[in-house]
């Protein structure tokens, strides 16, 4: 299969260092395999948008030298295609409606195993079935990692009551619909990596090969978050930037001794690029870590 990445920011926020390392890191593994590499902007949940987010991640972006090769693809105009594979599932029996609410399931730690009621038809979610059993994979990073769904999630969310479509199931569409070989992101989203595999078999998809990259994490421990107002990185110097994402991703210091331009240091930086020495660092207080 042809290398595909992507880079795929929630236009929550301006794009922080933590986001570019992630942005950098899929560039350059795309690159390095002779790869395509394109952008896709995740808007699915319109509630934690911020108006002209978007436009400001891919600004930052294009400073930076990192620009997609394919025309941008938005998931707030690929509802209908989400609503169709939805049904897909349902009819299979794979999916089912849901009117348990958060404050239901809190005796089993959020963990939905069975309905505890009948569904209501003023607020249904929809859910993916998920029988007993370990779900294993190989990460690029992190080696090999396994999860028992069944005790860690449950029966998870594709669509939530409030009408949204879940992060976890609009990724997984797209990174098909996409050709996505190879994902590419944040340490933080190791923990979603099982639930994406099982949707992935349970609509008869491939498995995206996956590595994990480095939070950079605040002084007490936290991930950055866009939407928590981290530093924007656009009062830095472009060639600065690169340069420090190039260390968080614990890449050859030396190589990039004394380029100054963006250019020169992505030309560099792939024909450098050595994912043998990422470093897997585990995900911050808060996210709950694969077994
Ligand atoms: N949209 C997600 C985020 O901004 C990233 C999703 C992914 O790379 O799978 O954190």
């Amino acid at each position: 299969m042809r290398y595909r990445g992507r880079f795929a920011p929630s236009p929550t926020g301006p794009l922080h260092f933590g986001s570019l390392v992630a942005a950098l890191g899929s560039w350059l593994d795309a690159r390095a395999h002779g790869g395509e590499w394109l952008i896709r902007i995740e808007d699915v949940d319109r509630a934690r948008e911020r108006p002209g987010a978007a436009e400001a991640q891919l600004a930052t972006l294009r400073r930076l030298g990192l620009v997609s090769d394919l025309p941008i693809v938005r998931q707030s105009q690929r509802l209908e295609r989400y609503r169709e594979v939805l049904a897909r599932l349902v009819q299979s029996g794979r999916a089912f409606p849901c009117s348990c609410s958060r404050r239901e399931l809190a005796s089993s730690g959020g963990v939905h195993r069975r309905c505890l009621h009948p569904p209501m038809p003023a607020r249904q979610a929809v859910r993916l079935r998920v029988e007993a059993g370990l779900e294993c994979f190989e990460d690029r990073v992190f080696g090999r990692c396994c999860e028992d769904l069944a005790r860690s999630t449950g029966d998870f969310v594709l669509l939530r009551a409030d009408g949204f479509f879940a992060y976890q199931f609009a990724v997984v569409v797209d990174d098909a619909d996409q050709g996505i070989s190879d994902v590419v992101r944040g340490a933080d989203l190791l923990a979603s990596t099982a639930r994406q595999r099982l949707l992935q078999r349970a609509l008869g998809l491939p498995h995206p090969r996956t590595m994990h990259l480095p939070l950079v994490l605040d002084a007490s421990g936290n991930k950055l978050a866009k939407s928590e107002g981290a530093q924007a990185i656009d009062r830095e110097d472009p060639a600065a930037v690169l340069r420090r994402a190039w260390l968080h991703l614990g890449q050859e210091p030396s190589v990039l001794a004394g380029l100054r331009t963006v250019q020169a240091i992505l030309a560099q930086a792939q024909r450098h690029w050595t994912p043998a020495r990422v470093p897997p660092s585990w995900p911050p207080k808060g996210v709950t870590a694969p077994m």
